[in-house]
Parts: C-alpha cells; sequence; structure tokens
C-alpha cells in the first residue's frame, strides 16, 4: 500500500515538466516575433553555442524523466511527511506562501554555494558544469540542460531538502517545483519584455543570469534561481547595466571590470 503511486503523485510529478514545456514553448515562440527585447540575435543560439538544440531536448527529457522517477520515489517515501501541512481540510494560504518563501531561501542558499563550488573546483566544472555552461546565449528550454550528475545535485537534492525542510504537502510542492521551472526558463529565456512579473519582483533575473553565461561572467553572479543576496554577501556580483542594439534588442555592459 505504501508503495502505490496514486493520481495525486502522477498529477504532482508531471505538473512541472508540462509547465517547463508549455512556458517554454511560449517563450521559444514569442522570441521568434519579438526581436527589438532579444539579448542575443536569434543566430548566435546556433553559431555561438557549443551543443545542437536535438541535444539540449533530449538531455533535458533524460533529465526530467529522471526527475519524475525520484519524485515518485520522493512521495513514496514521504507520505505523511505532510502532516501538518494538509492534515485539515486545506491549507491556509497564509502556511503555503510561509513554506513558499522558506523553501525559496533554502534552495537559493544551497544552490548558491554548489554553484560557486562547481566553477571553483575546475575537475568539477570541465567534467560536470561545463555541460550547462555550453549554452552561451540561452534560450527557455536550455534551462535545466546540465550533467546528470548535477541535476542530481542541484535540482533533485536541492529541491528535495527545500521541500523537505519548508514541511510542504506533496501537491504544494509540485506548485513549488512549477514555480522553480518557470522561473529558470524565465532566467534563460533571453528576452526583456516590458511588464515581466519575474523582472518585476526579482532583481536575480533574466538579465542577471544571462551575465553568468557570457564568458566574462563565470565568475559572477552564482546566485540562483531567486534572490541575489548570496552574491552581494559573499562579493560576485557584477553590477551591470543593458543597452540598445543598433540592430535592434538589448545587449549587457557589466559595469565592473570582470577579472577573469
Ligand atoms: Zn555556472
Ligand atoms: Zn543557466
Amino acid at each position: 500500500m505504501a508503495f502505490q503511486i496514486t493520481k495525486e503523485m502522477l498529477v504532482g510529478s508531471l505538473m512541472p515538466v508540462v509547465v517547463y514545456w508549455v512556458y517554454g514553448g511560449l517563450y521559444t515562440m514569442l522570441g521568434y516575433t519579438c526581436n527589438n527585447y532579444r539579448l542575443h540575435p536569434k543566430e548566435d543560439e546556433d553559431n555561438k553555442n557549443f551543443a545542437s538544440k536535438q541535444t539540449v531536448i533530449r538531455g533535458v527529457l533524460f533529465q526530467q524523466f529522471r526527475q519524475f522517477i525520484a519524485t515518485n520515489l520522493l512521495y513514496m517515501l514521504t507520505r505523511g511527511n505532510d502532516a501538518g501541512a494538509s492534515s485539515g481540510q486545506s491549507t491556509s494560504l497564509f502556511v503555503i506562501a510561509r513554506q513558499f518563501i522558506v523553501a525559496m531561501f533554502v534552495f537559493d542558499t544551497y544552490q548558491y554555494f554548489v554553484h560557486r563550488y562547481l566553477h571553483q573546483n575546475k575537475f568539477l566544472y570541465k567534467h560536470l558544469h561545463s555541460k550547462h555552461h555550453r549554452l552561451v546565449v540561452s534560450y527557455p528550454f536550455g534551462a535545466i540542460y546540465s550533467h546528470p550528475v548535477e541535476g542530481l545535485l542541484f535540482d533533485i537534492i536541492g529541491g528535495t531538502l527545500a521541500i523537505f525542510v519548508s514541511g510542504m504537502s506533496p501537491m504544494t510542492s509540485a506548485f513549488f517545483s512549477s514555480f522553480c521551472n518557470m522561473k529558470s526558463v524565465d532566467d534563460h529565456c533571453g528576452l526583456i519584455l516590458p511588464g515581466n512579473p519575474f523582472h518585476f519582483f526579482f532583481t536575480n533575473n533574466t538579465a542577471y543570469h544571462d551575465l553568468h553565461h557570457q564568458l566574462y561572467g563565470g565568475k559572477y553572479n552564482f546566485s540562483q534561481p531567486f534572490f541575489s543576496i548570496w552574491d552581494k554577501v559573499c562579493g560576485t556580483y557584477m553590477p551591470y547595466e543593458l543597452e540598445k542594439r543598433e540592430e535592434g534588442g538589448f545587449k549587457l555592459r557589466p559595469v565592473k571590470e570582470c577579472k577573469n
């Protein structure tokens, strides 16, 4: 009975996958039509990156398959973890908001230090994290393209830790994972669209993370996916400005000189 896959588990583990591709698909379509809001010319997605789009799509689908298995195993092992979170008829919005904030902070803290270490340790960078950095010009569905071990470290262990510490129910954690996926897709979408609520609420956003993907930005802006606190506390924040490109769209200009 304890190892039974329920409808709730299936919905919970598939929701983040659907959100990733729907939100990513929307941005992919906008990327063709919104040239005046792009951070890089469209053709640079093929010319400047070190992985083809087919390779990236295949890698992301495998990563999502592994996440699907891990999420369902986690659900099976932690049935009842929702005690206190969903023990009543419904969890109050206040409790859900508190759980989201705790989970965001835990996830961000974990990701900052792991991410920074993956850059500092040359062996780990070469064999793990450099795969994500094959995308110098990032695009929406490349958001979680990474080495399988990195996917395990970042998303599966980090996400599990955030969900466990915040005490989320399986259904709340499905919404949280979907929200994380939306934020990651947004950070890699390559578009600075007016009215984007993520850009309004988070200083860590598309331009912030795009700087990290540039060859000059690999030692800066490690924070992801929500806040920029740890970069500012630890001195790895690289401020930047957005300039208009002559042919339309924007480009990043670091305000300080980057030390490589
Ligand atoms: Zn990185
Ligand atoms: Zn990235």
